[in-house]
């Protein structure tokens, strides 16, 4: 399985960025055509996820109501403090998948690959998978 890496600097506590375009060049450079990629995020306190991209609302939106379910201060007992992140990066999860057709990811219209930064601000690895399919080099 071919992996490729993208790095992502994180300048908040918490935010979602938009990687899309990123791993659209991955796949590009990696001569992949057809097939599925996993997206694979090896952090504890960071996550992936698709969702929309065209308002920027749904993001924060997003990160709003993960505020609400999970609080900063909960009687956690993990001393580095930051379980709130942890617990978020879980809800949210560390991977995604999509089919690549034509060397193209098959996203919906509205759909965008988002990093999900918890317990910023840090300095990120996201992995990209290569699956399957056809046309690697
Ligand atoms: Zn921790």
């Amino acid at each position: 399985m071919k992996t490729e890496t993208i790095r992502v600097k994180t300048s908040q506590k918490t935010e979602l960025i938009d990687i899309t375009d990123d791993i659209r060049k991955k796949i590009q450079s990696a001569g992949f055509r057809s097939g599925i990629v996993m997206v694979y995020v090896p952090h504890t306190t960071s996550a992936v996820t698709i969702n929309e991209s065209a308002d920027p609302d749904v993001g924060k939106d997003i990160l709003m109501i993960l505020d609400q379910l999970v609080p900063q201060r909960a009687g956690y007992r993990h001393a580095e403090g930051n379980s709130a992140a942890h617990v978020k990066a879980s809800l949210t999860g560390q991977s995604i998948l999509f089919g690549v057709e034509d060397g193209k990811p098959v996203l919906g219209t509205w759909q965008a690959i988002f990093f999900c930064e918890f317990d910023g601000p840090r300095s990120r690895r996201v992995d990209i998978n290569f699956i399957a399919g056809s046309g690697q080099k």
